[in-house]
């Protein structure tokens, strides 16, 4: 059996072709996102590129297809929610899809891909309950329990970056007030020092100016980080108590993290004993698409 695992982002699309083990790359492509075309155009470039792999495989051999979106399906209407990438919303993507490309394709929230990639052949491998996050321009998440992603009635389990931090905090685009994103992405992280100094800085120069003690307004940045970090872990980690936490996007490669980050999770827990491994990811940026290919399981 071939499987096509297709990650849909803002900027950049990929799609691979894998063999009976995920892992064995066949075929592997990557193009720019068509976003400012219309929710017409970017299907049929997401078709093209489908059809074009699906040729690759001999018509007698079986095929899955699965797709990770920046965004959700509304499970009762099958129509696309709380995108990134806005054209998508409201349109049921996956009956046009399969309409231009005559196949079924699942189509997955990107961080649930993640999770269940992590879960199943990264990090959280043989691990009964893996929550899987996601910490990089935004924040995302996903729950997988024996193998199997726990996606919620309405498509929205695991999204933590919504979750409230600070009362009163800074306003989402999600409509909310003081959210998770908003103070431990590296998106928020930026613009955090950028409020306290007025520099704007990449995220690893921030960081470095925190390691070296350099730069006051990046430790005391990275203090406040590490505070809220833990204590969404702790949150996170009282309603599900996982057996691991696996991270991900580009906040995910701060060593601090599985240092501090870890001993401000333990202080701020319900039942500090307790050891839930917080570890980075194994598969890296391919985390996603080989979740999506292996969608189908
Ligand atoms: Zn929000």
């Amino acid at each position: 059996m071939k499987r096509i695992g297709v990650d849909l982002g803002g900027t950049k699309t990929e799609i691979i072709l894998t063999g009976d083990n995920v892992l064995d790359i066949v075929e592997r492509k990557r193009v720019p996102t068509i976003k400012d075309q219309g929710y017409e155009r970017l299907i049929a470039q997401i078709a093209e590129l489908i059809n074009e792999f699906q040729s690759l495989v001999h018509e007698d051999e079986e095929i899955t297809i699965g797709m990770g979106i920046p965004g959700s399906v509304f499970p009762p209407t099958g129509l696309v929610q709380s995108a990134n990438t806005q054209c998508l919303i409201g349109h049921p993507l996956k009956k046009d899809l399969e309409a231009l490309i005559k196949h079924e394709i699942r189509i997955e929230n990107d961080a649930n891909c993640f999770a269940l990639s992590e879960a199943l052949i990264g990090a959280g491998k043989g691990h009964e309950s893996v929550l899987g996050i996601i910490m990089g321009t935004g924040m995302g998440g996903g729950i997988v329990l024996s193998g199997k992603l726990r996606k919620g009635v309405h498509g929205n389990a695991g999204e933590w970056g919504h979750m409230a931090l600070i009362v009163n905090g800074t306003k989402c685009w999600c409509g909310q007030n003081g959210c998770m994103e908003l103070y431990l992405s590296g998106t928020g992280i930026q613009r955090i020092y950028q409020e306290r100094t007025g520099k704007k800085r990449i995220l690893q120069e921030i960081y470095q100016g925190y390691e070296a003690g350099s730069d006051l307004a990046a430790e005391e940045v990275f203090e406040e980080f590490i505070f809220n970090f833990g204590r969404g872990m702790a949150n996170l980690i009282t309603i599900f108590d996982p057996s691991i936490i696996v991270i991900g996007g580009g906040v995910s490669n701060l060593p601090i993290l599985y240092s501090e980050g870890v001993s401000s999770t333990t202080r701020q827990s319900f039942r500090p004993e307790l050891p839930i491994p917080i570890v980075k990811n194994q598969l890296g940026d391919s985390s996603g698409i080989f979740g999506a290919a292996m969608l189908t399981e």
